[in-house]
């Protein structure tokens, strides 16, 4: 039913490209004056085949403009020990500017424990304790990949955020916190609703601005949106035909949204375009050309 939609699409596919195309730019004439590329090391642990598809698309994403990746593919049974040592060697190592260890890892390495081994000057998915806590005291430094690409979406609509009621659905340490703190850093008034809110509805009925991120398909029903809202579908859920869908339901949603990102090619493109922007700042931070 095309005809009921009113919504108009955020386009992160769109969005994605033109800022990769703006990199691209960016990566060439600094290559050319500095005479390396920018390098980002890419560690996968196990045999996880989503992973496995997560990291393809980095490493491709990362060739496509001109920056070098780095592969460390080790086995399920590698040690926590074995995978500190790994991350403190790309630490140390002049030609690496981003380390990003794919989650999640085997159960026998603590994730914490393994993001706060990363350099925080290396840590381009924006992960560690003092990327969080550097947004928090609004100073960011690296900033989280996946909230980073929701601001950047968030800017396409022209919506002046100050003042505006956000509504968070999730919490957790990559998505939903950072993304807390983007808003609050942009102005917004800021509710972060989890497993625990009490009636979900009445709060997502007032938001101004939805990002769902909770993990939990068609959870955000459309006719809970309140009319000209924006709508973040952070969420990512593969159906038995392979297709993909969100958090939100989209096509009843679509109807009472002024914007809506769509699953896939919303929030999905934005998060690699921002780990290669961070590669990118990180690469002129260590070269001494941050300005
Ligand atoms: P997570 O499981 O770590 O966190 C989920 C959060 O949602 C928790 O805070 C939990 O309390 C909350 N939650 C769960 N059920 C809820 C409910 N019924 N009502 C309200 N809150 C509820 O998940 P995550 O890693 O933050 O990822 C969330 C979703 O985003 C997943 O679908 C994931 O695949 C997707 N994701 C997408 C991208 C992207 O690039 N598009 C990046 C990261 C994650």
């Amino acid at each position: 039913m095309r005809g009921l939609m009113k919504a108009q699409i955020l386009d992160g596919k769109a969005l994605a490209s033109r800022l990769r195309s703006t990199l691209a730019d960016d990566v060439t004439a600094l290559t050319e004056k500095h005479g390396r590329a920018p390098g980002l090391a890419v560690i996968l642990v196990g045999d996880d085949p989503a992973s496995h598809v997560y990291v393809r698309n980095k490493k491709s994403a990362c060739k496509q403009i001109g920056i070098r990746s780095f592969s460390h593919e080790l086995p399920a049974e590698t040690s926590q020990q074995h995978l500190l040592g790994l991350i403190s060697e790309l630490n140390q190592d002049p030609k690496v500017d981003g380390i990003l260890v794919q989650l999640p890892v085997p159960e026998h390495i603590n994730p914490e424990t393994i993001i706060e081994a990363i350099d925080p000057g290396k840590d381009v998915d924006g992960f560690h304790p003092y990327n969080l806590g550097r947004l928090a005291a609004r100073k960011p430094a690296l900033r989280s990949c996946t909230p980073y690409g929701c601001m950047k979406l968030l800017e396409e609509t022209g919506e002046d955020l100050h003042g505006k009621e956000c509504v968070i659905v999730g919490a957790s340490n990559i998505v939903g916190r950072p993304m807390a703190l983007e808003l609050l850093l942009a102005g917004a008034t800021v509710t972060v609703c989890h497993r625990f809110t009490r009636d979900l509805q009445a709060h997502i009925a007032r938001a101004d601005i939805v990002v769902a991120a909770a993990g939990r398909q068609g959870l955000i029903r459309g006719e809970w949106i309140k009319p000209g809202a924006i709508v973040i579908d952070v969420g990512i859920h593969r159906l038995p035909d392979g297709s993909l869908t969100g958090d939100v339901d989209f096509a009843t949603a679509s109807r009472r949204a002024a914007w809506i990102t769509p699953v896939p090619g919303g929030v999905g493109p934005m998060t690699i375009t921002m780990l290669l922007a961070n590669t990118v700042q990180s690469f002129k931070t260590h070269l001494g050309d941050a300005a």
